[in-house]
């Protein structure tokens, strides 16, 4: 699902578009899906934030599956929330570097996510809220 709607640099190059399929970050590896959302050293510094059991070798459709069985039982509730809030982030902070050249720090990145789930919070139903209140108090500011 998501391979064939992010473009990607590795999608753009193909395409065309662009001439250097390279991660914007410097990190020598090309931008692919699994790049941006898994493998990238800044996706995998914001993941480790969070403290999140995700390994390079993890398939971006393993977050939404295979992951669930790593994590506490606790966060289930919240997690595809979550991870759609980290993988929005991670995507709104490459635009950022790729279209304006600025290059968000990690704490950035993880403070967005954070504030990103807050907002979400507000639609959540209250067993999802429970959930989320859990995860959010693990937060240290
Ligand atoms: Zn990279």
């Amino acid at each position: 699902m998501l391979k064939k709607r992010i473009k990607v640099r590795a999608t753009l190059q193909l395409q065309g578009v662009i001439a250097s399929n390279a991660c914007p970050y410097g990190c020598g590896n090309s931008k692919t899906v699994h790049h941006l959302a898994i493998s990238c050293p800044r996706a995998v510094a914001v993941r480790q934030s969070f403290g999140f059991p995700i390994s390079t070798n993890h398939e971006v459709q393993d977050l939404f599956s295979l992951v669930k069985n790593l994590i506490p039982s606790v966060w289930l509730r919240v997690w595809d929330t979550m991870t759609v809030a980290i993988l929005w982030n991670l995507w709104l902070a490459r635009n950022c570097k790729v279209f304006d050249n600025v290059r968000f720090t990690i704490p950035m990145v993880v403070r967005q996510c954070q504030d990103t789930l807050k907002l979400w919070f507000l639609r959540m139903k209250k067993i999802e809220k429970q959930a989320a209140q859990h995860l959010i108090d693990s937060w240290t500011d």
